[in-house]
């Protein structure tokens, strides 16, 4: 077999235009197949992108990529039944960089990222699945799709969660109910200038709003609402395990959040106009497969290259600065004209030493700690309450601030249970 390319990328979500383009981009003939009719056909995120590494990749990006808004107002919020009490960071005030988040919609940002692999000489093939891997004996040596064995030395896997390539190439994938989580999600459709005013918002800013506690009806999970130029997008992102567990179902559960009070009034007059859901891994960093084999690099979602601490979820950052990592390690193989997993495993040290795997690395612990149920229902349910009393003035006696906390934990929880929550916090977010 005769390679007609230097390497073949599988799935043009940002993972595999982020490897596809700095492959194309160092002279190697690349192929970018993804079996979506265009990229980004049927991908989804929340999603707010933090630009660094991409930024790399492409200077400035956000002045040619389709990015929605740069998010300046990050907001965190507590729901109960029917109330809510939020911590609002506005950073109107600060100079505005690369890394602060940007609302992207998949549909446009995927298919941008895609072109940018075609006008640096990459060749991008969608519509086609690929199924199955090619083998030369015990090494990989392409894929097969379509139909047609394509060769190649190299394959870089970014096909996303639940990798058919990883488990056909035996990395020991371990996805289970309990390190994967259900996103379903909405775009809601309307006027800009109603955004802006409703969020307050200046032209081109952007809202981050997680929600936590009543969204998920207090099982493991959250909720979000981002906004873009003339859409809001708003979802609810729960592990698969606490669905099946309290038989729940997300789109139930999404129904719920957009009812609340606090919600409604968010998206008052707004107009349904895409519904959407996927998965997302939620291990951390002891889901994460062996990364590669002989011929093979596995990146992204595929690899359960997230990070999810319960304050936000980045995968798309950790997608981009991974495909990056498996380019250069494709780079180093061909000059050496080895592509062995021994030489692949640069791709490992890469990510070692980037924020990839220290990320990982330092919020080990976060998917333990966030298995406990109280911090979706307890203590959002303490936050509103403690606030409803704090703001109520009902013509009697009133308490101090330090009084009315501690009865609401004796009557929500117990101190002690309070403390022993707060030091696994410490050390897990
Ligand atoms: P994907 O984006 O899933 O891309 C994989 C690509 O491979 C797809 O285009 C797919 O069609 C293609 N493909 C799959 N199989 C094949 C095949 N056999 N042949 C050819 N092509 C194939 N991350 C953030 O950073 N910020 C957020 O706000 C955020 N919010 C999220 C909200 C939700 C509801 C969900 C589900 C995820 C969210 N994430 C967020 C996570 C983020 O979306 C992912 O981590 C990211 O998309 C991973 O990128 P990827 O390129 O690895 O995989």
């Amino acid at each position: 077999m005769k390679d007609e390319f230097d390497a073949i990328v599988v799935g043009a979500g940002p993972a595999g235009c982020a490897a596809a383009l700095s492959l194309a981009r160092n002279g190697l003939s690349v192929l970018l197949i993804e079996r979506g009719r265009f990229a980004g056909a049927k991908n989804v995120t929340g999603g707010v992108l933090y630009g660094a590494a991409l930024n790399e990749l492409v200077p400035e990006f956000w002045k040619e990529a389709p990015v929605e808004r740069r998010v300046t107002r990050h907001v965190v919020t507590f729901l109960s039944q029917r109330t809510a009490v939020s911590i609002d960071f506005d950073s109107k005030g600060l100079e505005q960089t690369s890394s602060s988040g940007f609302t992207v919609l998949r549909a446009k940002f995927d298919r941008w990222f895609a072109g940018k692999v075609e006008e640096a000489g990459g060749v991008v093939i969608t519509g086609i699945p690929v199924d199955d891997l090619l083998w030369d004996g015990q090494r990989i040596a392409g894929v097969i799709a379509g139909g047609d064995s394509i060769p190649a030395p190299v394959v870089v896997a970014a096909d996303g969660v639940n990798s058919v390539l990883a488990k056909k190439a035996g990395l020991g994938v371990q996805l289970s109910p309990a390190n994967v989580n259900q996103g379903v999600k909405e775009i809601i459709k309307m006027p800009r200038e109603l955004i802006e005013e409703r969020f307050n918002l200046d032209e081109n800013d952007g809202t981050a709003i997680h929600f936590l506690g009543h969204c998920t009806r207090g099982v493991h999970g959250g909720g979000f609402i981002y906004t873009n130029k003339d859409t809001i997008s708003l979802g609810v992102v729960v592990q698969l395990k606490a669905l099946i567990d309290n038989r729940l179902r997300s789109v139930e559960l999404l129904e719920g959040f957009k009812e609340h009070p606090s919600v409604r009034a968010l998206i008052k007059g707004g107009t349904t106009v895409e519904y959407s859901a996927h998965l997302v891994p939620s291990g951390g960093l002891t889901a994460v497969p062996r990364l590669c084999a002989d011929g093979l690099l596995v990146t992204g979602d595929a690899a359960a290259l997230v990070l999810a601490t319960g304050r936000s979820l980045e995968g798309l950052n950790f997608a981009v600065a991974s495909g990056m990592a498996a380019a250069e390690a494709v780079k180093t193989a061909r000059q050496k004209g080895d592509y062995t997993s021994k030489t692949l495993s640069a791709y490992t040290d890469l990510l070692a030493g980037s924020f990839v795997m220290q990320d990982l690395k330092t919020f080990k612990k976060a998917p333990r700690f966030l298995e406990n149920q109280r911090i979706y229902s307890v203590y959002p349910e303490l936050a509103c309450s403690l606030a409803e009393r704090l703001f109520t003035v009902d013509g009697k006696a009133k308490r101090t601030v330090w009084q009315l906390g501690l009865e609401e934990v004796k009557r929500k929880t117990s101190a002690w249970q309070l403390v022993k929550d707060v030091m696994a916090a410490r050390r897990a977010v």
